[in-house]
């Protein structure tokens, strides 16, 4: 409960529209296919409609992000505490092996939990982090970018990892240690694993622009035509703030006193090159304070998707960030967490007996 406060900042971003997911790939790099039996399962709505039998009303803010009216995770906890009363609960004890009943739910987070799994066969995934910022820098040596200088810029974007298949696109926020924002923090997510391997070294290439190639050529060309006297760095591309093109200017070889008829075909290639594939490097990672998770956990080939019962041991059931799978933000994970625990809920009633609830 005490994780549960600090939530999407302490305001709790409880769970998600999906209005705005594609697929659940998108949202969910680890465990589409059990979120998708999950979530017919238990929706959003379900969710939503649970807490606001006990009174707590939402807003839906951008991008189908659900938070408490009252912006406080303490009502969401509040309200769960409630719905626990005369439930026994033992706080501070930490459980090392599997305690001997007919029922048992490891619902221990990410990372945390798995020695208590020791000795069974099961398949387990190793744990890295997700969601996380770039520290950045222009060579493959290290050292702070230049890009740093505009922080609190936030522009859309593509990030890509050379090499890889692994892309995002969306807002970019460049901050005085390199790049955050949901583009960032997705491709921090859909990479996790990959990044880990490379200990957080690597090329980094940004497109600054949704525009094609063409596209950008003829914009230019028809700038060189119409304002030869004026300086390359006072005229930008639609969605290109002025510092960031004059950064990207500079970046592209272009001295900030040279004018439209003075960029010969060099330049203009250096540009859209920059403009279409400008690499940095990452080096290391920044923890995100509003959000973050694990990827990896217990295999889902070693549970059955529909009860989430382990298969290698009768009545051990898993819910929550244990299991493989996490999400981008968005309140995607919580969602997870809300819709596997109701699933397990439901497989020890319909195994053991019934409960109010
Ligand atoms: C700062 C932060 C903000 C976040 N904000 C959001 C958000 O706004 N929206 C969203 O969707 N997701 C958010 N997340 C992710 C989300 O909180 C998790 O995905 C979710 O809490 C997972 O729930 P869980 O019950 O599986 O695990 P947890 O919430 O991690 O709970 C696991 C519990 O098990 C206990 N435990 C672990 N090991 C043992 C042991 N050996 N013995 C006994 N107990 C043990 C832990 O102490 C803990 O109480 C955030 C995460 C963080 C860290």
């Amino acid at each position: 409960m005490a994780k549960l406060l600090l939530t999407g900042g302490g305001r709790c971003n409880i769970s998600n529209s999906f209005e705005s997911v594609r697929s659940l790939e998108e949202v969910y790099p680890r465990g589409a296919s059990l979120m998708k039996g999950a979530l017919a399962e238990y929706s959003p709505e379900d969710v939503l409609e649970w807490f606001r039998k006990r009174g707590v009303s939402f807003t839906k803010e951008a991008g189908g992000r659900f938070f408490p009216s009252s912006q406080d995770a303490g009502e969401i906890v509040q309200t769960l505490m409630d719905a626990l009363r005369g439930v026994s609960i033992e706080c501070n004890r930490r459980i090392s092996s599997l305690p001997e009943a007919d029922a048992v739910v490891l619902c221990t987070g990410g990372g945390a939990g798995m020695e208590i799994l020791r000795g069974l066969p099961l398949e387990t995934v190793p744990a890295v982090p997700s969601l996380f910022t770039f520290n950045i820098s222009d060579s493959a040596a290290g050292g702070k970018s230049g890009i740093c200088e505009l922080m609190g810029l936030s522009v859309n974007a593509s990030l890509s990892i050379p090499g890889s298949r692994f892309r995002s696109e969306g807002e970019l926020l460049i901050t005085d240690w390199g790049f955050s924002g949901p583009a960032t923090l997705r491709l921090s997510s859909y990479a996790a694993r990959h990044l880990a391997e490379l200990g957080y070294n690597t090329a980094l290439n940004v497109r600054w622009t949704s525009s094609t190639e063409e596209e950008i050529r003829s914009l230019i060309s028809s700038w060189r035509d119409s304002n030869p006297r004026k300086l390359v760095r006072s005229l930008h591309p639609e969605g290109i703030p002025g510092r960031l093109w004059e950064h990207l200017c500079l970046r592209g070889g272009i001295p900030a006193e040279r004018c439209w008829a003075e960029l010969g075909q060099k330049g203009i290639n250096k540009l859209v090159q920059t403009l279409l594939c400008d690499t940095y490097f990452i080096h290391g990672k920044n923890r995100f304070r509003e959000e973050f998770v694990t990827c990896g956990g217990v295999s889902l080939s070693s549970v059955n998707l529909k009860t989430l019962e382990c298969k290698q041991r009768e009545g051990l059931y898993f819910a929550g960030e244990i299991l493989d799978v996490d999400a981008v933000t968005g309140g995607f994970n919580l969602q997870a967490a809300w819709s596997t625990a109701h699933i397990v809920a439901k497989s020890i009633i319909n195994k053991y007996g019934t409960q109010n609830n």
